[in-house]
């Protein structure tokens, strides 16, 4: 019977599996199966996020993710710093891991399972077996270049030290009083726990190569400069896609009938390349929504939704052409310290990618930290 065969979510990174679990929260009839190629959930990231990311009808799987919470965080440019008594969140991806293997029901999550072949009612693994579908979810995450989009880079290796933090309530989510190279870069410090420190240096590039190894030891350097140079506990990294422009029908064709969940669906905030929040909104909109759940119906509901998106990104586009296009690339950083003069709640609302009119009026308004002529060719190719 239709009814019997699951919901198939490929890829239990972070939108799979936050997908998985507010289905398996909301529709606890339907059967489900989330397949992932790797080891654990999540792969290896530390997710940050502000409160105002997290839509309220997810605050309880984002409290049972055991955050770290900072109550206040800090940023620096080289003409100013602020402190903001805004609380800043840090998730690690084990975190994920153990909530989708205790929440998920026996028997609706396989790890260690690549999928190798993908149609609207089945899956193919890289095994050879088969797995008949009610309807199939594409959750991979990014498949190299992202066809159709014009895209600059936010990328960066972090280091997590075994080191007292300085000061354990404060995150420093930009210090730009580094030496500036291969675009804007800021160094990230999290301090993860009273004696772990995660250190991360961070370039908005117009190339996505990253060289792993000279940027770790950079890492070993911001950190040692700031007194955090203990036994290294772990190492993350990634390039993240900043959306500067390009054709969404491309990207994500109408006729395509496979459903897309995360990057794979083109959701990521344009300006930072994040996702946090935006999943939770759609992980929370999907266990919600009334229509049946079979490939095509779900195919048209993510893509309007990716539509949506696309619309609700443009005056990040915008933003976006003027920090790559309009500012020569060591003076990147101006544009973040301009941005940084507005109150707090304004810039909230821009990194939860709702910025009301009247906050875009005041993030363009005043002198450009950018050459006037090219700040104008980057607002009228909007
Ligand atoms: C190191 C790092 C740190 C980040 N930090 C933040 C942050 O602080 N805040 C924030 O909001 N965003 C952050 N991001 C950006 C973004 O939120 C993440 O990239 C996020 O994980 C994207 O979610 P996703 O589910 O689309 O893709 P992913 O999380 O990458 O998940 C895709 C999953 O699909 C699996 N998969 C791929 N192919 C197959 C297959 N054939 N069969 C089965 N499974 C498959 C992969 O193994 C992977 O687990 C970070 C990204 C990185 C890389």
């Amino acid at each position: 019977m239709a009814d019997d065969k699951p919901l198939v979510i490929i890829g239990g990174g972070l939108a799979g599996s936050l997908a998985a679990l507010c289905l398996a929260q909301r529709q606890p009839d339907m059967p489900l199966l989330l397949l992932e190629a790797g080891e654990t959930f999540g792969g290896n990231h530390t997710w940050s996020f502000f409160d105002s990311d997290v839509p309220s009808a997810t605050r309880d799987i984002v409290e049972s993710l055991e955050p770290v919470r900072w109550a206040r965080h800090r940023v620096r440019f080289p003409l100013r710093e602020r402190m903001f008594e805004s609380a800043y969140n840090a998730i690690g991806a084990p975190a994920l891991d153990r909530l989708v293997r205790t929440r998920l029901p026996a028997g609706s999550w396989r790890l260690d399972t690549a999928v190798a072949t993908i149609a609207p009612d089945h899956v193919v693994l890289r095994s050879g077996e088969r797995i008949a579908a009610r309807g199939v979810i594409d959750a991979r995450g990014p498949d190299g270049p992202m066809p159709g989009l014009e895209l600059g880079w936010q990328k960066f290796v972090g280091i997590e030290f075994a080191a007292q933090a300085p000061e354990p309530d404060c995150a420093t989510v930009m210090d730009a009083t580094i030496p500036q190279c291969d675009g804007y870069r800021f160094v990230y410090v999290l301090p993860m726990a009273a004696d772990r420190v995660l250190v991360e240096d961070t370039y908005y590039s117009s190339s996505a190569t990253l060289d792993v190894d000279a940027i770790s030891n950079r890492v070993r350097v911001l950190g040692a400069e700031r007194g955090l140079s203990g036994p290294e506990m772990r190492q993350e990294s990634g390039v993240l896609p900043i959306l500067i422009g390009g054709d969404p029908d491309r990207f994500w064709p109408e006729s395509d009938p496979i459903p897309r969940l995360g990057l794979r669906a083109g959701v990521f905030h344009a300006t930072t390349g994040y996702s946090f929040g935006l999943a939770l909104q759609t992980a929370a909109a999907l266990a919600e929504r009334n229509g049946a759940f079979d490939s095509a119906s779900l195919a048209s509901w993510t893509r309007d939704r990716f539509t949506q998106h696309w619309r609700q990104m443009r005056f990040f586009r915008v933003l976006n052409r003027m920090l790559f296009h309009a500012a020569a690339p060591d003076e990147r950083y101006k544009v973040f310290e301009h941005f940084y003069r507005l109150p707090i709640d304004l810039v909230l609302r821009f990194y939860a990618g709702t910025p009301t009119l009247s906050d875009r009026m005041r993030i363009l308004s005043g002198r450009p930290p950018v050459p006037i002529g090219a700040a104008v060719a980057s607002l009228l190719r909007g």
